[in-house]
């Protein structure tokens, strides 16, 4: 039960006196539904408006406020002309200047001889000043603010509006508590709650909008801490789940480990022990494996399967899209079907007498391993015995996803696996109820891939010394050409891409191949099959082949406009070359007007390969919101704190957390009291509940 002191955050956006329920649709469509999501909508910027007496030794473009008297309208003969008001005050002639206009409300509206305020930006012209189309015009100056604070907008909702509600929540914000600790808050000068909140929305500058100005700094830490806060008490409680225990035999994996043709690296062994170990315990496994692209997870989640099969168990494993769950069906299969091990496959597309097929065999235990999509863990999917979930490529599933998981299969082990690493500054926040496991380590034997920036201007030379390279390789060897199209809507993106395509037609003929997010599932399993069998030299992509996607004689990786991309991303792309023991290139093509920060990201990715450091990289050059993935992903994202700083606030928040739940695990201290305001401020409501439970 949130605590009655907090009532009036938690009312309706549309109770809010004045608004309506179509504005409240669109406010919280942009804030959220309760008044609390109206403060965390903090200001981006501010704009003074000064009241200006005497224009005389005003500069030119000023924004500001002026009293003036209409003497005159000047009514224009055609449409297509500005409509003029004439006005005299502050010492000189002013012209309120309009397009598109509405005579008759101007008119009736601003008659001549009234006396008015108006504001706007002043500009010089002959003989006077003028205002194109002014931002007020009032009778009193009290409408009018010296400081006007501007908010992120959207349509239907703007800054006036959001000042309006703003000043009303503000007036029936309770006091709260104090739960910061304050040794703390007095080191870094943070106000209290209530003080932050009225400072951060009454901006007067600009520094005043910076995450390090202190009221802003103690909102961003707050929410931080209240996030921090609420996993360690979801992984307290997590940890205490009584799970499946496994007693594996090694007959299985003993048996794959033999007939592989390669060697496990140290760093695999290391973590299929930790697997086992947690495994074999009494409690549910709840591990994370970061592992850089190609170090080698899909065998380790193959081993970790065998050894729940060995013990009578099932296992699943989750792919983010139908190409990678078929890839790893592929593979799997064809590595279990020597030991007797039975897989299915289940995605979106299995349907009718196939799908009740698999279900029934699923069922009664006769699959064993059953790879899929999410469509693997949704409605009427029941297992024998389920052991061992895995999720590959979990950046690509919401945090939501996963606990949806977690809660729907009791005291079943997971194991999710991710490539993009998460600096450690973060691992806690996108991670932190789980443990975790790294592969840090490459398979032998790979070869560094090398890595060249160039302008797109070099496309038509960049195609030739590839034609050359494809003709004259004394192995087979086959490109990637990456087109970016992030949002699947954009058919400019499109366009490009197709366009790529059929001109890289004239070199190689029916030697390329094209896939995109808009084709059929089968379609594109078509043209990804011909290229992993080699039939075509080269697949213009978009993304769609980000993940996991395993092609050993793919040896060039070219991505135009890598400008758009984030290191992260980058990175996954070319690890889908320099998977064999030839020599690897990525080539990244750029536009001609790069920012300094895609400047950098071209640089480091140049620099380095390891995707360890580029993930620290990236928390410098992008934030933690975009690493973590919050966007895409569902994961509660942070609004107040800022992203850029977010790596220390968290390092702290993680600490400051820690330290409050080791000597008061229940939150029953005075601060602890506090501690449980503040979770209910951010509306965690669920996490409380860890509390009672244990
Ligand atoms: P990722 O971690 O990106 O999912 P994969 O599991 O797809 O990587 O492995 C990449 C490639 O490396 C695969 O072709 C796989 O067979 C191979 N591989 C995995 N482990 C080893 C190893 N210890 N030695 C050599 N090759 C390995
Ligand atoms: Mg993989």
């Amino acid at each position: 039960m949130r605590p009655a002191l907090l009532n009036p955050l938690f009312r309706s956006v549309g109770s809010i006196p004045g608004i309506g329920p179509k504005i409240s649709r669109l406010v919280e469509r942009l804030c959220g539904p309760y008044w609390a999501d109206i403060l965390w909508h903090l200001p981006s910027g501010v704009n003074y408006r000064p009241v200006i007496q005497d224009l005389i030794n005003t500069p030119p473009n000023t924004l500001g406020t002026i009293q003036v008297q209409i003497t005159g309208h000047i009514v224009p003969p055609t449409r297509r002309q500005p409509y003029r008001i004439l006005c005299e005050g502050a010492g000189a002639t002013v012209e309120l200047v309009f397009f598109n206009y509405h005579k008759s409300y101007l008119q009736q509206k601003w008659p001549e001889g009234k006396v008015i305020w108006v504001s706007g930006r002043l500009e010089r012209q002959m003989g006077g000043w003028k205002i194109l189309h002014p931002d007020y015009m009032t009778d009193t100056l009290d409408d009018i603010p010296v400081y006007e604070v501007i908010y992120p907008q959207s349509q239907g909702v703007g800054s006036k509006l959001l000042r309006r509600m703003v000043s009303f929540i503000l007036s029936a914000t309770p006091d709260l508590p104090e739960w910061l600790d304050p040794a703390f808050q007095a080191k870094h000068h943070l106000p209290f709650w209530n003080t932050a909140l009225d400072v951060a929305h009454h901006p007067k500058t600009a520094t005043d909008l910076l995450p390090t100005n202190p009221a802003r700094m103690r909102l961003a830490y707050d929410e931080v801490l209240a996030n921090q806060l609420a996993l360690l008490l979801v992984r307290q409680q997590a940890s205490r789940k009584k799970g499946v225990r496994i007693q594996p035999t090694g007959f299985l994996t003993d048996k794959l480990i033999d007939v592989l043709p390669f060697q496990l690296t140290g760093a695999q062994k290391r973590v299929l022990i930790e697997i086992a170990q947690d495994l074999n315990s009494e409690s549910q496994m709840i591990r994370l494996l970061q592992g850089d692209v190609g170090s080698g997870k899909t065998i380790v989640a193959l081993l970790a399967a065998l050894s729940v099969i060995e013990d009578g168990y099932q296992a699943a494993i989750m792919a983010p899209t139908d190409i990678l769950a078929r890839q790893h069906f592929a593979k799997i299969e064809a590595l279990c079907r020597p030991l007797g091990v039975t897989v299915g496959i289940l995605t979106g597309r299995e349907k009718g007498t196939v799908r009740a097929k698999i279900l029934t065999d699923l069922a009664s235990g006769e699959i064993q391993l059953l790879i899929g999509t999410h469509a693997l863990f949704t409605e009427h999917v029941a297992f024998h015995r389920l052991g061992l979930a895995i999720i590959d490529e979990q950046h690509k599933f919401g945090v939501q996803q996963r606990l949806s998981l977690i809660q729907k299969q009791k005291g079943v082990n997971l194991l999710v696996m991710t490539a993009t690493p998460i600096p450690r500054s973060l691992a806690l926040t996108a991670y932190g109820d789980m443990d975790s496991s790294r592969l840090d380590e490459k398979p032998a034997g790979r070869q560094p891939i090398e890595t060249r920036v160039m302008p797109v201007a070099k496309i038509p030379e960049l195609v030739e010394r590839l034609h050359q390279r494809i003709q004259n390789a004394p192995e087979k060897t086959q490109a990637y050409w990456i087109c970016p199209l992030v949002d699947e809507s954009e058919k400019t993106d499109l366009t490009a891409v197709k366009a790529r395509y059929e001109a890289l037609q004239k070199t190689f003929g029916s030697r390329v191949g094209l896939v995109h997010g808009q084709m059929k599932g089968i379609e594109k399993d078509a043209v990804m099959e011909r290229f992993a069998a080699g039939e075509l030299d080269v697949l213009v992509a978009t993304t769609v082949i980000e993940v996991g996607v395993d092609v050993k004689s793919a040896t060039v990786m070219i991505i135009e406009q890598a400008e758009r991309f984030g290191l992260a991303g980058l990175h996954q792309l070319r690890g889908r070359v320099g998977r064999g023991s030839d020599k690897s290139l990525c080539i990244l093509l750029h536009g001609s007007h790069l920012t300094e920060t895609a400047k950098a990201r071209l640089r480091v990715m140049r620099e380095t390969d390891d995707g360890f450091v580029l993930a620290e990289e990236d928390l410098k050059l992008r934030g933690a919101g975009e690493i973590l993935g919050t966007r895409q992903s569902g994961m509660p994202d942070f609004r107040m704190a800022d992203m850029q700083t977010a790596g220390d606030l968290l390092w702290t928040a993680t600490k400051d957390a820690q330290t409050v739940l080791s000597l008061d695990p229940k939150l029953e201290s005075p601060r602890g009291q506090a501690l449980r305001i503040l979770l209910y401020l951010f509306q965690k409501d669920t996490e409380i509940q860890t509390l009672k439970a244990g």
